[in-house]
C-alpha cells in the first residue's frame, strides 16, 4: 500500500510539530519539521552574519550554499545536523524565533530550502508541517490540515514548551513574539502562511493533542 503525504500547516505554537510527530509513528511514514530548517538559517545568520543594525541579509544570501543541512533520527528522535553540529536545542532560543520570520521572507532562503524540502520528501510516505507546505512545497499532498487556536492558547502552550526546556522567558515575551511572526508569515509576499483550499481547518484552541491526533487521524482514516 502507497504510504500518505501529509501536509500540516498553520500558526504558531498550535502543537503542529508534536502531532505530526506522532502521527508519523502510527502511520510508519518520516516526520519533517520545515520550521526547524528556518530556524537553522536564522542560527547560521545570527551567528556569521550579525551587525549592530541586525542581520546582514545581502551576505547571509550570498553564503547559503555554506550551509547543509541533514535530519538524523537519533533513537526515534529526529534531530537537525547543521554542517555536522547537532542544532536542536540551539535553534528553539528565543533569539531565533525573534529573527526567524524576518529570514523566511527572503525568496533565495526560501528557493533553497524549497529544493531540500522536495528533496527530502521524494519517494517517500511523510508528514511534512510548516506555513506552506499544503500550498507550495506539496502541492499534491494526499491529505491537508490547517492547525489554528486563540492566542492566549498558544501562547500559553509556547511558554509552557520553553520552560520545559529549561530556557528563560515571560508569556508577555512569548505572546508578542507569536503575534509579530504570524503577522510577518501571513504577510509575507512570497508562499504567505494560508489555509489552502483544500485543506482541512481544525480549530484547537479547547482540543488538547491527543484529540488533535485523533481528528486529524479519523479524516485519514476516512479516505
Ligand atoms: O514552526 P516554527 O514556529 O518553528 O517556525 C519558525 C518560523 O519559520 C515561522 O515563524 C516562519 O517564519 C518560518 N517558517 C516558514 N515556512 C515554513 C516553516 C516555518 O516560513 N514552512
Amino acid at each position: 500500500m502507497k504510504k500518505p503525504i501529509i501536509a500540516i500547516d498553520g500558526f504558531s505554537s498550535t502543537g503542529k510539530s508534536s502531532i505530526s510527530k506522532i502521527i508519523a509513528e502510527k502511520l510508519d511514514i518520516v516526520h519533517l519539521d520545515t520550521g526547524a530548517l528556518y530556524r537553522a538559517i536564522t542560527l547560521f545568520a545570527i551567528e556569521n552574519f550579525m551587525s549592530e543594525k541586525g542581520v546582514d541579509i545581502e551576505n547571509l544570501i550570498l553564503n547559503l550554499g555554506k550551509i547543509h543541512l541533514e535530519f538524523k533520527n537519533e533513537n526515534g528522535e529526529m534531530r537537525l545536523y547543521m554542517n555536522g553540529e547537532n542544532v536542536s536545542q540551539k535553534i528553539r532560543s528565543p533569539k531565533v524565533s525573534e529573527y526567524v520570520s524576518q529570514i523566511a521572507r527572503q525568496k533565495e532562503v526560501r528557493d533553497f530550502l524549497l529544493k531540500i524540502q522536495r528533496k527530502m520528501a521524494e519517494n517517500r510516505g511523510i508528514i511534512m508541517d510548516g506555513r506552506d507546505i499544503g500550498t507550495v512545497i506539496l502541492p499534491n499532498a494526499d491529505y491537508k490540515f490547517f492547525l489554528t487556536a486563540s492566542v492566549n492558547e498558544r501562547a500559553k502552550r509556547r511558554f509552557l514548551e520553553l520552560s520545559e526546556m529549561g530556557i528563560e522567558t515571560d508569556l508577555k515575551t512569548v505572546t508578542e513574539n507569536l503575534i509579530a511572526r504570524d503577522k510577518t508569515d501571513s504577510e509575507r509576499e512570497i508562499s504567505p502562511l494560508k489555509q489552502a483550499e483544500d485543506a482541512i481547518l481544525i480549530d484547537n484552541t479547547n482540543l488538547d493533542k491527543q484529540q488533535t491526533i485523533d481528528l486529524i487521524l479519523s479524516k485519514i482514516e476516512k479516505f
